[in-house]
């Protein structure tokens, strides 16, 4: 077997299954993925149709940037996906996508208050939005190298897109999925002009304490997650 071919297959897997979702378009967004055990990642090539991906496309990359496997050009976001591995021992996967919703609350200033139990309990405290910096830029990089350490999973990118996280592809799916339920759900409940309501604030840190722990599990290799 080709070196890293299983974390390729995921990772081209996994976008296709997104872009089936509606949640990528184009060749807009990127998805990594940590290799275990070494300082290192895999992640999609930059401008290229994910619908004709195969995993001999999929780059990989040590944190340093180092090209380990692949022929194509990395994602152009490939730093900040480094950045990210770098600031956050908990973090396996990362998916940045331009998803409609979560875009929309970029465009208005409106960070996601903790509206959802398992909004608090998968995402974090809060969706904030990262202050814009252009697309592919050691600016952008090092703003959200700073924000991530926050421990939130979910992260707005300001008239640009999202920034999703997780211990694995597959949360990392679903925690997108999350995201845009929350982004659609306060977006419609803002344009009612009426009072928005937040869960309340012990449920938020009860349900983010949870969060917290599995983090804590995983950032010292242990992939059991309790899951509830
Ligand atoms: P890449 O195709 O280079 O990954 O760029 C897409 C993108 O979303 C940049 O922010
Ligand atoms: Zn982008």
């Amino acid at each position: 077997m080709n070196p890293y071919q299983s974390e390729k297959q995921h990772i081209v897997q996994t976008a296709q299954e997104l872009v089936r979702k509606g949640y990528l378009m184009a060749t807009g967004g990127n998805i990594s993925l940590r290799i275990p055990g070494e300082d290192a990642f895999a992640i999609t090539p930059s401008n290229y149709d994910y619908m004709l991906m195969t995993p001999e496309d999929v780059c990989v990359l040590s944190l340093e940037l180092e090209p380990l496997s692949g022929e194509r050009k990395p994602s152009v976001e490939a730093a900040m996906h480094a950045a990210i591995y770098g600031v956050r021992a908990d973090v396996h996967a990362v998916i940045h996508t331009h998803q409609v919703y979560a875009s929309a609350l970029t465009l208005i200033d409106a960070p996601i208050p903790a509206l959802f139990d398992e909004q608090a309990r998968f995402l974090g405290r809060s969706v904030d939005i990262i202050p814009y910096a252009p697309s592919g830029t050691g600016m952008l990089k090092n703003k959200i190298a700073k924000h991530v350490q926050n421990h939130n999973n979910a992260f707005m990118m300001k008239n640009h897109g999202a920034l999703i996280f997780g211990h694995d592809l597959e949360r990392a799916v679903h925690n997108v999925e999350i995201l845009e339920k929350c982004s659609l759900a306060y977006l419609l409940a803002i344009c009612s002009e009426r009072k928005v309501s937040k869960i309340p604030l012990a449920v938020r840190e009860i349900a983010f304490s949870k969060l917290r722990k599995d983090q804590k599990k995983i950032a010292a290799g242990d992939f059991e997650t309790d899951g509830e």
